[in-house]
């Protein structure tokens, strides 16, 4: 159950596939819409990005 602060409505969150950065102390990731690469690369450290499924807020 996610808890909401009633000020504000926030967009729904929907599971989103994203290539996330390979090296451990990067954070870096990206959503898999956004990349037009079969196989980026990260765009902080250069490594290998791996997909992954992020729970993010839905851009419409
Ligand atoms: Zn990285």
């Amino acid at each position: 159950m996610a808890f909401y602060n009633n000020k504000k409505e926030k967009p729904p969150e929907v599971e989103t596939t994203v290539w996330a950065c390979t090296t451990n102390d990067c954070t870096g990731w990206m959503r898999e819409n956004f990349t037009f690469e079969k196989e980026p690369r990260c765009p902080f450290c250069n490594s290998e990005m791996v997909r992954e499924v992020k729970t993010l807020p839905q851009i419409s």
